[in-house]
């Protein structure tokens, strides 16, 4: 880890040595939190003529205009110009925002895309910390870490809460779902080698996230087409080159090279790893999991609960008792992190059986990955409309009521071998 103090004009500290610090909500003057209003955190690649450097905006309240506890929407578009820019770095950038905010003493950030969440301590606002300093922060570390591509850089932070549902809606989800469509075509076999991503290690020290064309980073924020990106950008940084020349069993995805990696990355915390089971050396998990997956004994199925869900699941716990069971950097069999596209990947469980062991998913997580997901069930299995036979809390949040739902709609989890 590099330790960096830099000198940027705010009026509390900046240093790595506050990325771990975390607020507590008595001691938190605001909150902003993508999960429950229109958040966004974007970098936007522009022509030189529409960047004035250094130019900082707030639109919309300030800190000293919110309630005190209150939780608010936030939006910052990051304008950067250069002409060796290239849209392909933009995700690059912005993933390195959780770590920049988080580096703020009193301010704390976990996070990434729609989904961010960031909160400011009641010691930061009395020490005169505001929105616009946040801007200060993005501005200098981007300018300071990303000097090779980008020459000019300009900040708007949006609180106004109609212009955030618009940024979110209009602007960020748009570009989002332009690169998630750009992997579609690519697949594990047919590239060369995967990447390693060490970014969480910050929180997490001993977690590593192998990233491959159909398994995203758990954080959803880190695709395989990011991970070649940040190498490109920093040979010596985040994300490594893989290679996956051993294969030790390619129905698990365990390789020599994997473990290896994963070995070195993970100063020997980690000694094997799989790409593709939830039971057999699970990936780690460190905390941004989009989503975390749980083994349902009664069903021989999977739940899968994403973060912005707040109700209970069959399982008996919540997304958070799920959470404090799977983070750490640990390997967690029966329990794993993941992003939302893994879960229309052909390699989500393949060891296990593949996307047909999913018994249960909050609704309007079903309805986001619906299309994918089905496509994926009627290439694999030839079955129409899979998510109508997937339990959500409208029908079931115990698991009796869902084997009853399951059985009723023939789902064929209920015919295939316990998972333990
Ligand atoms: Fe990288 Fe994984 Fe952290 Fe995402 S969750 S930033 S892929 S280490
Ligand atoms: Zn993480």
């Amino acid at each position: 880890i590099k330790i960096k103090i830099t000198n940027i004009d705010i009026p509390v500290a900046f240093a790595s040595a506050f990325e771990g610090e975390i607020i507590r909500r008595k001691d938190m003057q605001v909150e902003f939190d993508g999960s429950r209003v229109d958040c966004a955190e974007l970098v936007h690649t522009c022509d030189a003529s529409e960047v004035e450097d250094h130019k900082i905006t707030v639109v919309g309240p300030e800190v000293d205009e919110m309630e005190e506890g209150s939780k608010n929407s936030i939006a910052y578009v990051v304008k950067v110009a250069g002409k060796n820019m290239q849209p392909d770095f933009e995700p690059v950038i912005e993933r390195k925002f959780h770590n920049y905010i988080n580096c703020i003493e009193g301010v704390y950030h976990t996070g990434q895309r729609d989904m961010q969440r960031i909160r400011i301590s009641h010691a930061a606002y009395d020490a005169g910390f505001r929105i616009k300093h946040i801007g200060e922060v993005l501005y200098s570390q981007v300018k300071n870490e990303f000097d090779a591509v980008v020459d000019k850089c300009e900040v708007v932070i949006y609180t106004d809460p109609a212009e955030c549902t618009r940024i979110r809606h209009e602007v960020a989800i748009p570009i989002f779902e332009k690169r998630d469509d750009r992997l579609a075509n690519l697949t594990d076999e047919s590239v060369d080698v995967y990447y390693s991503c060490i970014l969480c290690q910050a929180f997490s020290p001993s977690h590593v996230c192998v990233v491959t064309p159909e398994r995203l980073g758990l954080c959803g924020a880190v695709s395989w087409l990011d991970a070649k990106a940040t190498n490109e950008l920093d040979p010596n940084g985040p994300c490594q080159v893989i290679t996956k020349e051993r294969p030790i069993n390619e129905e698990l995805g365990s390789y020599e090279d994997v473990d290896e990696a994963v070995q070195k990355f993970s100063q020997g915390a980690l000694e094997h790893v799989t790409l593709y089971s939830i039971m057999q050396d699970p990936m780690t998990s460190c905390g941004c999991f989009e989503c975390i997956c749980g083994i349902e004994p009664f069903s021989n199925g999977v739940v899968i609960a994403n973060r912005e869900y707040a109700g209970m699941t069959p399982l008996g716990m919540t997304f958070s008792e799920m959470a404090s069971m799977t983070g750490g950097g640990v390997q967690t069999p029966g329990f794993m992190g993941h992003g939302k596209h893994f879960i229309a990947s052909k390699k989500f469980m393949k060891a296990e059986g593949g996307i047909e062991r999913i018994v249960w998913m909050p609704k309007e997580l079903k309805e986001f990955i619906a299309d994918r997901l089905n496509a994926t069930a009627k290439e694999l299995y030839g079955i129409d409309n899979f998510t109508d036979m997937i339990g959500d809390e409208t029908v079931a949040t115990d698991p009796e009521a869902l084997v009853e739902f399951l059985t009723e709609k023939g789902h064929p989890a209920l015919g295939l071998d316990p998972m333990m």
